[in-house]
């Protein structure tokens, strides 16, 4: 098989080097220390290809068993690694305890008994059980939706796919894809389904760790700790942004946050709310029953808005809903249903009776050119009318065809 040393060790060089970098990036980076993991894979992938290189190192066909103990610890190793991205603790006695099973198998039953399609089916198997455990961890839902995080799975999916096929083809493929004889062919086919793996994997992986890093700057700049809620900065983006979705025009949603601009076109209305004396509330009772009830009015408004809706907290008790494709009756509504809520359930928190209430101002677009400044004015006025008409009330702002 003169075809098979050359490309054996090009294989091991190249996993050496890919390695190397996952090891100094991990060592160096305390943030991404777990990306150490990844060296794992690919310095079993080294092994196996330098044993490959020359099946003369070792007496018989070890150097050959081995290797093949080696490749199945590549695919034990890539679970661990999905693991570890999943905020798991790696199992990494599975991922050795399986190949060595197999390298018994096949030097002590397979051999003695001249079964190598059993060898290869057996190899196929573990194969396909690891690839079927890193898919598995990759469907457990996690906080943060990564969009190529689906992608990542489907690809261990398919090379289950490729292992099944290689168990149930075992007797007809030649050795390294099933049992048979060995070929050229099949050599330089196992190899670029390995490689295909290894590269694929590790795109994807980096892919996904730039998206998660994205999505949590995301969070550090336009979250507000205290809620959770979108902050000042996200309604100073996204509002905007909705006011030109309003008028038809396509423009690009921030990352991530897709699913919320989609509603095209339709009026645009808005309700700025505040919390009621609030000062009092934490004059009399604290700092920390004050933040409670602050993050109350944020669960609430959070409740009741619908999917395309946004809540932000634009200041200490201050927040605007911005309701998408929505007239000013469903924004009184919703203004309504958020007053009527807080209302009660802000009347005893912790067993302290609070007994603090919201006023809103809303203010909609309906079918006048939709300008979001002067949206947020008009609703700011219509809260402070509802201040002056002695608190706990929505106030709808005249239309501002009117107001003009
Ligand atoms: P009004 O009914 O007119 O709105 O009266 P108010 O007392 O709510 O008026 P104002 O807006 O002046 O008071 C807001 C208070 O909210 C002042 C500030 O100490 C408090 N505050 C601002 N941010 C926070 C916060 O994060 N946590 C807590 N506990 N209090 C905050
Ligand atoms: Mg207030
Ligand atoms: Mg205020």
């Amino acid at each position: 098989m003169p075809v098979n040393v050359p490309l054996q060790a090009y294989t091991a060089v190249l996993l050496v080097l890919v390695g190397m970098i996952f090891v100094i990036v991990g060592a160096t980076d305390r943030r991404r220390r777990w990306l150490l993991t990844c060296s794992l894979p690919l310095g079993a992938g080294a092994c196996a290809a330098a044993l490959m290189t020359d099946p003369s190192l070792l007496p018989g066909l070890w150097a050959l068993q081995l290797a093949g103990a080696f490749l199945l610890a590549v695919h034990g190793f890539g679970w661990q690694v999905v693991r570890r991205f999943q905020g798991r603790s790696s199992v990494v006695g599975w991922a050795i305890g399986l190949p060595v099973a197999w390298l018994l198998f096949s030097v002590f039953i397979c051999e003695t008994w001249k079964l190598p399609e059993a060898s290869a089916a057996g190899r196929a198997l573990v194969t396909a059980i690891f690839n079927g455990l890193s898919a598995r961890e990759l469907v457990r839902e996690r906080s943060d939706a990564l969009p190529s995080r689906a992608l990542l799975r489907a690809s261990f999916l398919f090379f289950l796919v490729v292992a099944a096929l290689r168990i149930a083809l075992s007797a007809l493929l030649p050795t390294p894809l099933g049992g048979l004889p060995s070929t050229a062919w099949a050599v330089v086919a196992f190899n670029v389904l390995a490689i295909a793996q290894l590269l694929l994997t590790a795109a994807l992986l980096i892919i996904l760790v730039r998206e998660r890093e994205t999505l949590e700057s995301e969070r550090l700049t336009l979250r507000d700790p205290l809620t959770g809620l979108l902050n000042r900065r996200a309604y100073d983006q996204e509002a905007g942004l909705a006011a030109t979705r309003a008028m038809g025009r396509v423009s690009r949603p921030i990352y991530g946050r897709r699913s919320r601009d989609q509603t095209s076109g339709g009026p645009l209305t808005l309700l700025v709310f505040d919390i009621d004396r609030f000062k009092s509330v934490n004059d009399r009772f604290g700092h920390d029953v004050g933040d409670q009830v602050i993050r109350l009015a944020a669960k609430l408004a959070e409740s009741v808005r619908s999917e395309s809706d946004s809540v932000y907290r634009v200041g200490g008790e201050e927040f605007v809903c911005l309701l998408r494709n929505a007239s000013a009756e469903r924004g009184m509504e919703v203004a309504e249903r958020l007053r009527g809520a807080f209302e009660f359930a802000a009347s005893t928190v912790d067993g302290l009776r609070i007994g603090a209430t919201l006023s809103l101002g809303v203010a909609s677009s309906d079918d006048t050119w939709p300008d979001i400044r002067a949206l947020f004015t008009e609703a700011d006025k219509a809260l402070y009318a509802a201040k002056h008409a002695g608190r706990n009330r929505s106030v709808l702002a005249p239309s501002l065809r009117e107001a003009a």
